[in-house]
């Protein structure tokens, strides 16, 4: 717990246990009146109204991607503190962001490429990693071309869909196996027209697909001429040039690229690829971001906070 936000933890059990107290008074009132047993029913009530109350409160983290009800619910159950890291996806405040050490799954990850000191890298509310808050102040300070431009989300992720509904804009999503993208698309056949999209946001895709410069060229095909490509990938940044997968073996993918469905990393080619593919590159530029947005990279040691922010030629 200690690497919990406390104040927001706090604060869900806070109102859970005052609303469970509020059910058990009512039922209580309800059960004398009925003639049945009142501390009884107080009991059963209590207990019921909490644990729906706590399953509903942990659960809204989880499922604000689906539900619109996002912003007014959120805003009762996890209100904003002051703290000294901010983050931009969700804004909201907390005394840290946390450590979340999903990686010591070995099955799945490479807990060597996780090798940074980490006290401070998932959002505790939206779960953003330090590439998101990037490209959500990045957002921030481009409010006015997001929405007058058709966007298309690969891969969606949960704490950008947040920053993108609170402040009502509207993007298409598209993945090729979550359902709850807008559209069903495979990135290295995309059944768009050309030009169609003025900006497309693409994070951490690259590395999953199996033809990596077929994808580029179907992004370049179906964003508008001067159009514009977020895009990030895991980066190696000792590497010379792109390490594939020539294996195929998954303990192979997890040693090399450090999860399981990774099929390759990126090294300092990764702008010429760019470029190669007919996009005109340039990066977020994180030096001037403010420090409670950012105060580590990671949570991998290829998450480089290298985003790039390309032009359509
Ligand atoms: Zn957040």
């Amino acid at each position: 717990m200690r690497k919990y936000d406390r104040n927001a933890v706090f604060n869900i059990v806070l109102k859970a246990v005052l609303f469970s107290a509020v059910f058990a008074l009512v039922f209580c009132l309800l059960s004398l009146a009925a003639g049945l047993n009142a501390l009884l029913s107080a009991v059963i009530s209590a207990a019921a109204g909490l644990l729906a109350v706590l399953m509903f409160s942990f659960l809204l983290r989880y499922t604000a991607f689906y539900f619109s009800y996002y912003s007014f619910v959120s805003a009762f159950l996890f209100k904003d503190r002051q703290g000294k890291v901010f983050c931009p996806c969700c804004g909201k405040h907390f005394e840290r962001f946390r450590d979340e050490r999903y990686y010591a799954d070995v099955r799945r990850f490479n807990p060597d490429m996780f090798s940074r000191e980490r006290q401070d890298v998932i959002c505790d509310f939206c779960r953003s990693a330090p590439r998101h808050r990037i490209i959500a102040e990045w957002a921030e300070r481009n409010l006015e071309l997001l929405r007058s431009s058709k966007i298309l989300y690969f891969a969606p992720e949960l704490s950008m869909m947040l920053w993108f509904r609170r402040h009502g804009i509207r993007v298409e999503t598209a993945d090729l196996f979550d359902k709850r993208a807008d559209l069903k698309l495979d990135i290295t056949a995309l059944d768009l027209p050309d030009g169609s999209r003025d900006i497309v946001f693409c994070n951490h895709v690259l590395e999953h697909v199996s033809d990596y410069e077929l994808a580029l060229s179907e992004l370049h095909r179906i964003i508008r001429k001067g159009g514009m490509l977020i895009i990030s990938f895991p980066i190696d940044p000792e590497l010379d040039e792109v390490r594939e997968d020539t294996i195929g073996s998954v303990q192979e993918r997890i040693r090399l690229f450090g999860q399981h469905d990774h099929l390759r990393v990126f090294g300092k080619d990764s702008r010429e690829i760019l470029a190669r593919a007919g996009f005109e590159t340039d990066t977020i530029d994180i030096a001037g971001l403010p420090d409670e947005i950012l105060p580590v990279t990671g949570p991998a040691d290829y998450d480089t906070n290298t985003i790039f922010c390309c032009i359509r030629e």
